[in-house]
């Protein structure tokens, strides 16, 4: 049996400070870059990627795969025209090649599902369209997904199965990559498609309160597995939405794949309601930065977890606004440090002034105009090269260019070159300081650091500072969403 695997992963926030470039694709932070052609398999068995679970399933049933292409870029603005050509030309070229060398039994690739390319606002939709294009709508084709996916009509028409990871932090997904080299293997062996129902929701959930380690997500899960089993169908594919990319389909949608048509309908439609009573559940606790701050030192025991959400680099963000460190610094939060600071100009002028030395920084805040201006000293330099230790990633290389860790009043940062969402421990680690050592983490993410970090932290307070991952999203200017969809839930 011949399988041809890819990957195509971007998460668009079409409101970031910056484009994504194809550059961007061939050296991302926290996941491996581009893999190609044979490269592809070795360079990825050993990660946490979703396609590394679909190598594990497919090789121990003896599939021969035909590797494409597979490429993640961090969330940032919409992919850029030249990228997406470029990429999508890499998986369709070898797609045509392996076809070519023999016939294919099936197609599986690894989606995001949140992409959004200048000229296609539903890339994943165009991508699959291209691929069908070449294999033609027969072929067995699946897809994994992540949850943030904004799921389509046309990813549903054009996949005989979508499976989007269950939990937000992201910490099964291989699963899911196993799980849909699974169905796929189920589809070629059963010789038809199942039935499928698509639902979109009529509210946004906004990206705080998608967590499924807490109400009222973690209870939707668990009822989506129930009704996923006593309805059994083959997958009921939960997609949570990312609630910043300007275009129609944006939202959170399920896709059910049954054996039947009323199978599939019901399903989805029971799936429908069992979240749709829950709308008003759907909210989050913050704190302005000034006030977390305070908080967090009112503490004064363990350590406190401040979440940078608005300015998380896995929702978009550029990494480098500064409001919750000049707060720490104001606040004289001594023990505290920030993970991290994106700033590949003020970490090369640590880099040349070196270990020990006082350098004068304006710091950060290259993507909103509001850096920090400061006297530091250099603790540490490293080049920025780690491996994950958390349940997100463990395994995967970390990559952030030349780092420095600096110490300003006593609230120490971590300066890099590229960015980074913070979730995973050994980021700190690798500049030399123990997590738990601290008084107060500044962490720029939004819910990911709650896989690593969560069980360490005395307490988490989810900060607003400035940042395009805004914590109600119905505050940014869409123009192209559906006019029915409430972009924030009902809260009365
Ligand atoms: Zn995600």
């Amino acid at each position: 049996m011949r399988i041809a695997i890819g990957g195509f992963l971007h998460e668009s926030h079409s409101f970031a400070p910056r484009p994504t470039t194809y550059a961007d694709f061939l050296n991302p932070g926290g996941l491996p870059a581009m893999q190609v052609g044979e490269a592809l398999i070795p360079g990825l068995r050993t990660t946490s990627a979703p396609i590394a679970g679909a190598i594990g399933v497919a090789e121990a049933a003896g599939v021969e795969l035909m590797p494409l292409a597979w490429a993640f870029a961090n969330p940032a603005g919409p992919v850029q025209d030249e990228a997406f050509e470029r990429l999508s030309a890499q998986i369709c070229a070898r797609l045509s090649d392996a076809l070519d060398a023999g016939p294919l039994d099936g197609v599986y690739l690894d989606l995001h599902g949140a992409a959004v390319v200048e000229s296609f606002p539903d890339a994943e939709g165009e991508l699959l369209r291209r691929v069908r294009a070449i294999v033609g709508e027969a072929l067995p084709l699946t897809i994994s997904l992540d949850p943030h996916a904004n799921l389509t009509s046309a990813m549903v028409r054009l996949a005989d199965a979508a499976v989007p990871f269950r939990t937000y932090p992201h910490v099964d997904m291989k699963a899911a990559g196993a799980q849909a080299m699974r169905l796929l293997l189920e589809r070629i062996a059963r010789d038809a498609p199942w039935f499928r129902a698509f639902r979109q929701f009529d509210f946004w959930i906004p990206l705080g309160s998608q967590c499924t380690l807490m109400a009222p997500m973690a209870d939707v899960m668990t009822e989506r597995l129930a009704l996923a089993e006593r309805m059994g169908v083959a997958e009921l594919a939960w997609c949570f939405g990312f609630p910043y990319a300007d275009f129609p389909d944006c939202g959170p949608a399920v896709a059910a794949y049954a054996e039947t048509q009323a199978a599939a309908d019901s399903a989805a439609d029971a799936f429908v309601a069992l979240v749709a009573e829950r709308e008003r559940e759907f909210v989050q606790d913050t704190m302005e930065s000034a006030e977390a701050v305070a908080e967090a030192l009112r503490v004064g025991r363990g350590t406190v977890v401040l979440a940078d959400t608005q300015d998380n680099p896995g929702g978009g963000g550029h990494g480098d606004t500064t409001e919750l460190l000049s707060e720490l610094v104001r606040q004289k939060a001594k023990g505290a440090l920030v993970c991290l600071i994106n700033d590949a100009e003020s970490a090369a002028a640590c880099h040349a002034a070196g270990v020990g030395a006082r350098v004068e920084l304006s710091l950060g805040g290259k993507s909103d105009g509001m850096p920090f201006p400061c006297s530091a000293v250099v603790e540490k330099l490293t080049d920025g090269v780690f491996t994950l230790t958390g349940p997100m990633g463990a395994g995967n290389p970390g990559n952030l260019g030349p780092t420095a860790l600096i110490s300003v009043e006593g609230v120490r940062v971590i300066v890099s070159t590229r960015k980074m969402q913070a979730l995973d421990q050994a980021i700190i680690r690798h500049v030399g300081v123990e997590p738990s050592s601290c008084s107060v983490l500044a962490l720029k993410s939004s819910v990911h650091f709650r896989a690593d970090f969560g069980g360490m932290a005395e307490r988490i307070i989810v900060a607003i500072a400035p940042g395009p991952v805004v914590a109600d999203p119905a505050v940014l200017n869409f123009r192209h969403v559906r006019a029915e969809v409430r972009r924030r839930p009902r809260t009365v």
